[in-house]
């Protein structure tokens, strides 16, 4: 049994070694290893696992190497719409956001929704209303702007095509992040920009409470990252806690059971980073690769990348 741990990922899909370089694969990691260590402080000060995961999604949002808060893809029209969730499973609240433009740390929203009103789920320019009420960090459009997310989106701009793939390289680069605090409370964060230009005010599963996010103390904490029209349809993350609740399932055997076998079934490409009461994170998917990290109570930090 861990004391406390936290696991992250920084989007999965295909990513091969062939796709980077070193220097890249060394900032990656360093991105990685700094949002761990960020939610992991937050753990060994005996924070909460809520506190943790929003800290280490804090740190993924604010570096433009993944498609969350700064870096964020571009929609159609040219813009940035971010979508985010929190869910805390000691007492099965949950925040979540979608649509947002210009706020800094989506994932900060999502937990004001939480904290500070009766209500769920928040999108567009009301979230954007609450995100001023409490005083939230804005942002102009060039903090956002990353040339490569640009370039990605010139390829597709003014077509049909929602762009998940860039020169034969799928990629989804949503960030999420579940704890286990020192009293064994679980909590999961996601937070990402969506897809390249998406349209019509398109929103994908990361928050949508069971299928991107999920959180409950008796059983697991969930994040995911994949093509979010079917981890939709599948629930993801709210069936592997149903696997784990209702048919007795480990959580290994439950994440496998969606990732590897239904999900693949389906067409349904990505991956999910996940936690239980014994403190083991799983950190599963079905594509080439996931960016990905964990770190034990009293262990070193891993951080991957390739399957
Ligand atoms: N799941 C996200 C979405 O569909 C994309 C991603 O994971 O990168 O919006």
């Amino acid at each position: 049994m861990k004391k406390f741990t936290i696991a992250i990922h920084g989007g999965a899909g295909t990513i091969s070694p062939s796709t980077m370089t070193p220097q890249k694969e060394t900032a990656y990691k360093q991105a990685l290893q700094a949002a761990l260590t960020a939610g992991y402080k937050v753990l060994e000060a005996k924070g909460s696992a809520l506190e943790a995961v929003t800290h280490a999604v804090i740190e993924l949002e604010n570096t433009p190497l993944f498609n969350a808060g700064r870096g964020s893809v571009f929609t159609y029209d040219g813009k940035h719409e971010m979508d985010a969730s929190v869910m805390n499973g000691k007492n099965g609240l949950a925040g979540a956001v979608a649509g947002v433009r210009n706020v800094k740390n989506p994932v900060l929203l999502a937990n004001a929704v939480m904290e500070h009103t009766d209500f769920v789920f928040l999108h567009g320019s009301g979230a954007e209303e609450l995100a001023r009420v409490q005083q939230l960090t804005f942002c102009d459009d060039q903090y956002f702007f990353d040339d490569f997310r640009y370039q990605q989106w010139q390829e597709v701009k003014g077509s049909d095509t929602t762009k998940l793939d860039h020169s034969n390289e799928k990629k989804f680069g949503t960030v999420g992040a579940v704890a286990k605090d020192i009293e064994g409370n679980l909590a999961a964060a996601t937070s990402t920009g969506g897809m390249t230009n998406k349209r019509y005010s398109r929103i994908g599963d990361t928050p949508v409470i069971g299928a991107g996010t999920y959180a409950n103390n008796s059983t697991c904490a969930v994040s995911c990252t994949g093509h979010g029209e079917y981890f939709i349809r599948s629930v993801v993350a709210y069936d592997i806690h149903c696997l784990m609740e209702y048919n007795g399932l480990s959580l290994k055997e439950a994440c496998e059971k969606v990732v590897l076998d239904k999900l693949v079934k389906s067409g349904g490409e990505g991956g999910i980073i996940a936690i239980d009461q014994t403190g083991v994170p799983q950190l599963i998917f079905n594509s080439e690769g996931m960016y990905r990290g964990y770190y034990c109570c009293n262990e070193q930090p891993v951080t991957e990348i390739y399957r």
